[in-house]
């Protein structure tokens, strides 16, 4: 068994050719910095040779400056590495010889593949046989995207770890020269290297990418063009794609959608038993009605992510990183937060997690912190059900709500910057504008599953247990009887009513919100679970994947159409699920933090919904609510608090 590791810079295409050469999903993404623990995996048995692959985070050198790199050495020297493939972008053969140059010094026997030739091609010309003579190490031209180049390059790879000497081509550097000199000699080294083996076409080809980019990376022209691509995926999805996968998963889905019919049919069948009228309802209302009216959801959530993965993958979310870059910064965020906040999308824990990689304790912190902001996949349900119930027709209320949460972030990073002090790191992170690609549908389908069978996995063991307990503190009351008719005197709604006069100001003090919001402290789908439980709605969506009884839903929930608004960004922005705040917790390593978070996200979640109801009402009636007073002194104490927060840190700054 030998092995093989994956070398190069981030977004070279490592995991790329790691997949094909391995039969793995790993995660690709157009973000430096996505692979940050080393993977690895049996090589496919067509190769007939029996390898190991480990794909190493990506990186631009041997220096132990981040984390990223500090893996890749430990691991390259401790372990008996075989056979190195340094996977290289075509396109910057320049700046990937100062990593390569620095593999080759290990001693370990190499290879070069020259990935991206797809792109290459066009305009750059190699000559292949000097390169490998100036390298002294074999040369593969690659495109891991086709798969054109790569059965030589596994072929020469195996070829190659039988050879167990690598000459050192470098060794003019010797250990006693300074660094500076070394880096300089080095590049000279290479500047040689690449003129006499790379001849460069003008090509039209660049310019128009870079013509897009001149236009794109305008803050106004990219964020407004966001929001319209953003409008338009949600149309797409509500309209036309979650129809088609809805049917594509046919039967099941039908089997959930059409919860009542299915639950009459258990009823039936349940009597004829002889259960008692309370198991039929826990089984009807407390299990199905919960986990259906989650499960419904999961081909529109489906078929976003898979909106959203193509647009990521076709280079776009990296021009929005680009553009959001020197805001965050401002706020003393690293660049590297953007990653964290990309990923938060799809699900706040594993953009937590990614928070490891920066070195700063202040900015990793402010990250952990901003993550839960950003609307993860688990909210989209909450977001479709309230745009879609109540305001029907307004799909531009989808990326609104997305916009919505980036200024928040920017808000709030200032605010903590406030409390906590700035800190002037310098960022080393790059972000890389990579070209414009046709997205794969391939990736972007498996991402769609993924999240599907995450949902079906939570709906089938959170959900429904989470569900059941709503449903059974909502029949019985405190002395143990069976509730016949007044649910108001259930356990659930005498713990949620106290709860549910702080939300009168956001407009929608009844228990039952309440008891939905709290519910969906254990995991964001809940909130819609509980609402399907104690309002016994059914299923909240049909079978054609439209939002069922826009009208009946607003009955039932008997709020206003801005209390509504309020009530959808408060379970946005309070504390995500537990799984999240234990991710917090982890990455935070403080419970005094820990803490922070967690009251921020409360305060944050609420004063959003107070501001959001109070406006709102104020522009809709033309007159201002009954609590208005009261918001108003709330609002007051809450800047108060803050500024006393802000100036103590000050003071004690001072001090130090
Ligand atoms: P890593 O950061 O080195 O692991 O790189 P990834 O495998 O995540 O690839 C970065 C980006 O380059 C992704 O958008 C890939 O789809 C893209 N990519 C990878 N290989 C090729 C290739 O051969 N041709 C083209 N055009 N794009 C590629």
């Amino acid at each position: 068994m030998i092995k093989i590791a994956l070398a190069g810079n981030p977004n070279s295409g490592k995991t790329t050719l790691y997949n094909l050469i391995t039969g793995r999903q790993e995660r690709i993404g157009n973000w430096s910095g996505i692979t940050v623990e080393k993977k690895e995996a049996k090589l496919k048995d067509k190769y007939k040779k029996d390898a190991i692959v480990i794909d190493l985070p990506g990186v631009y050198s041997l220096s132990s400056f981040t984390s990223e790199e500090s893996i890749a050495i430990n691991f390259v020297k401790e372990q008996q590495i075989d056979v190195l493939i340094n996977v290289i972008d075509s396109n910057n053969l320049s700046r990937s010889l100062y990593l390569s140059s620095q593999l080759l010094e290990l001693g370990i026997p190499m290879i070069i593949a020259l990935n991206k030739s797809d792109l290459a091609k066009y305009r750059i010309k190699f000559d292949l046989d000097k390169l490998s003579k100036l390298l002294n190490c074999p040369v593969v031209i690659i495109s891991s995207a086709n798969d054109k180049g790569v059965k030589e390059l596994i072929k020469k790879t195996i070829q190659r770890s039988e050879q167990k000497e690598q000459i050192n081509l470098f060794e003019d550097l010797n250990d006693s020269s300074e660094g500076e000199l070394q880096d300089k000699i080095r590049y000279d080294k290479i500047n040689q290297i690449v003129s006499s083996v790379e001849t460069r076409k003008d090509n039209k080809q660049v310019s128009i990418s870079d013509k897009i980019d001149y236009y794109l990376t305008n803050p106004f022209i990219g964020l407004t063009v966001f929001f319209f691509i953003m409008w338009g995926i949600f149309e797409l999805s509500i309209n036309w794609l979650s129809e088609i996968i809805a049917n594509i998963l046919g039967g099941i889905m039908s089997f959930f959608s059409v919860t009542t019919f299915f639950q009459d049919a258990i009823s039936d069948l349940l009597t004829k038993f002889g259960v008692s009228e309370f198991f039929i309802n826990l089984i009807n209302h407390g299990i199905i009605g919960g986990a259906a009216a989650v499960l419904g959801f999961i081909p529109l959530i489906m078929s976003l992510m898979f909106c959203l993965s193509l647009l990521e993958d076709c280079g776009f979310m990296a021009r929005i990183a680009f553009i959001l870059d020197p805001l965050f910064k401002k706020i003393g965020l690293n660049g590297k937060s953007i990653v964290s906040l990309a990923m938060g999308y799809g699900c706040s824990v594993p953009g937590i997690m990614a928070t490891r990689t920066i070195k700063s304790e202040r900015q990793k912190r402010m990250t952990v912190l901003l993550t839960p902001f950003i609307p993860c996949g688990a909210k989209v349900p909450i977001i479709v059900l309230f745009t879609v119930a109540f305001f029907p027709d307004q799909g531009w209320m989808f990326p609104l709500v997305y916009l919505m949460s980036f200024l928040l972030i920017i808000v709030l990073g200032l605010f903590i910057k406030n409390i906590v002090g700035a800190e002037n790191i310098e960022n080393y992170f790059i972000i890389e504008l990579p070209e414009y690609k046709y997205p794969s549908f391939s990736i972007a389908s498996s991402v769609a599953m993924d999240n599907c069978k995450s949902f079906i996995k939570k709906a089938g063991t959170i959900i429904v247990i989470a569900s059941m307990i709503v449903f059974l503190l909502s029949s019985f009351d405190f002395k143990l009887n069976l509730i016949t008719d007044n649910i108001d005197e259930s356990i659930l709604a005498t713990i949620a009513l106290p709860i549910s006069f702080l939300l009168i100001p956001l407009g929608f003090g009844v228990w039952q919100l309440a008891a939905a919001a709290i519910t969906g402290f254990v995991a964001k789908e809940e909130v819609i679970g509980t609402i399907a439980v104690l309002y016994a709605v059914g299923g909240l969506v049909n079978e054609n994947f439209e939002v069922l009884n826009s009208d009946l839903l607003r009955d039932t929930l008997g709020i206003t159409k801005v209390a509504a608004l309020a009530f959808m960004f408060f379970n946005l922005f309070t504390p995500p699920c537990f799984a999240a705040i234990g991710a917090m917790r982890s990455e935070l390593k403080s419970k005094k933090w820990l803490a922070f978070g967690i009251l921020l996200q409360f305060c944050v979640g609420y004063l959003f919904a107070l501001i959001v109801y109070q406006v709102g009402t104020l522009i809709v009636n033309g007159k201002p609510d009954p609590t208005f007073i009261i918001a108003i002194i709330i609002l007051v104490t809450a800047v108060l608090i803050s500024i006393r927060m802000t100036n103590k840190n000050k003071e004690m700054e001072m001090k130090l």
